[in-house]
C-alpha cells in the first residue's frame, strides 16, 4: 500500500452550489489528470483529481455520504491523501480543445493550467445544466477560448457540450481533443473525433477502491482504470463494449449507464 500523507484544510472554495474545492498543502507532485485517494476519517476512501494553483486542490461534487462530509469541513480539519495513481493527460497538438460538462472540469483545470505554461491554445467547450452550475468559469475564460452550453439555455447556447464541440472541430483546425464529464457525452466526443482521426483523451470514472491495481473494482473491458487509465485514448475507448453503456456498482455488478 502507499503511504498515507495527512494534510490539513487551508482554505475553502464555493465553485457552484454543489462543487467545493478544498486547498491543503501537500508535499507530492503530480501530473495533469492523475487522481489521488483522499482518505476521511471514520468514514471512506474516494478517489478526486487533483490540481494546483499555489496551494493542492481537489474540487467535490455533492453526491453521497463521503462527498457530503467533504463539503462539510472547515478550515483546520485534516484528511489523509494517497498518491498520485494513475497515467495523465499528455498535451498534444494545439488548437487543444477541451470538451467537459458536469464534475469533469475537476480534472481537466489542471491540464488547462499546463497548457496556460507551456503557451498552447485551448478552447473549451463547457457543459452545465444551468449557469449557476458551470465550473471553473472564471477560470475557463480567462486561460481558453471558452464556449458555453446550458440544458436550460441559462447561458451560452440552451443544448449540450458536444453540440458545441462538433461546430468547434468542423470551423477550428483542432490539433488533439480532452475529454472529461458524463460519459455518455465522452462517447459522443470519441466518436466525432475517431471519425476525423483527431487524437482525443478521456478520463474515465469507475467505482475506486484500492487505487493500485489489487482489488479490480474498476474494471472496465479488462483494463483497470486506476493502473491504465484513468486517462485513456480514442483508439483505446472506441474497442471498449462497455464505454457509454456499462458500469460496475460498489457489488461488482454490471449496470446501465
Ligand atoms: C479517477 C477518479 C477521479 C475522480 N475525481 C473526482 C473529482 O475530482 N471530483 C468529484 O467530485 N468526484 C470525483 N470522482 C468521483 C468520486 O470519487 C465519487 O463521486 C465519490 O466517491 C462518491 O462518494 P459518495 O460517498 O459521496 O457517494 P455514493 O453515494 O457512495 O455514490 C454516488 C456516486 O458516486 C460513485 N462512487 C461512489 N464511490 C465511489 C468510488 N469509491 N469510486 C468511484 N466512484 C464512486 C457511485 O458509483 C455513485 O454513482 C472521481 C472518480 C474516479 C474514479
Amino acid at each position: 500500500m502507499s503511504e498515507l500523507d495527512i494534510v490539513e484544510i487551508e482554505r475553502l472554495e464555493e465553485k457552484t452550489p454543489t462543487v467545493k474545492s478544498l486547498f491543503f498543502d501537500w508535499e507530492k507532485s503530480f501530473q495533469p489528470g492523475q487522481f489521488v485517494m483522499i482518505w476521511i476519517p471514520r468514514l471512506d476512501e474516494v478517489p478526486m483529481a487533483i490540481s494546483k494553483k499555489e496551494l493542492d486542490f481537489i474540487t467535490v461534487k455533492k453526491r453521497g455520504e463521503a462527498t457530503r462530509t467533504l463539503h462539510q469541513m472547515e478550515v483546520g480539519d485534516k484528511i489523509g491523501i494517497r498518491g498520485p495513481f494513475g497515467n495523465s493527460y499528455s498535451l498534444e497538438d494545439d488548437p487543444i480543445l477541451v470538451v467537459t460538462g458536469g464534475c469533469g472540469g475537476a480534472s481537466l483545470i489542471e491540464a488547462v493550467f499546463e497548457a496556460e505554461r507551456s503557451g498552447k491554445h485551448v478552447i473549451s467547450c463547457v457543459g452545465a445544466e444551468t449557469e449557476r452550475e458551470l465550473l471553473f468559469r472564471e477560470e475557463f475564460s480567462r486561460l481558453t477560448d471558452m464556449k458555453i452550453a446550458t440544458d436550460d439555455g441559462s447561458a451560452g447556447r440552451k443544448g449540450l457540450a458536444t453540440e458545441l464541440a462538433v461546430e468547434v472541430i468542423d470551423e477550428e483546425n483542432i490539433g488533439s481533443v480532452l475529454t472529461c464529464g458524463p460519459e455518455v457525452m465522452m462517447k459522443k466526443v470519441v466518436e466525432m473525433c475517431s471519425e476525423r482521426n483527431i487524437p482525443v483523451q478521456a478520463s474515465l470514472e469507475r467505482y475506486m477502491k484500492c487505487g493500485i491495481g489489487i482489488c479490480d473494482s474498476c474494471t472496465i473491458d479488462g483494463k483497470q482504470v486506476c493502473i491504465d487509465g484513468p486517462v485513456f485514448r480514442g483508439e483505446e475507448l472506441v474497442e471498449m463494449k462497455e464505454f457509454g453503456k456499462l458500469e460496475r456498482k460498489k457489488d461488482g455488478r454490471l449496470k446501465e449507464i
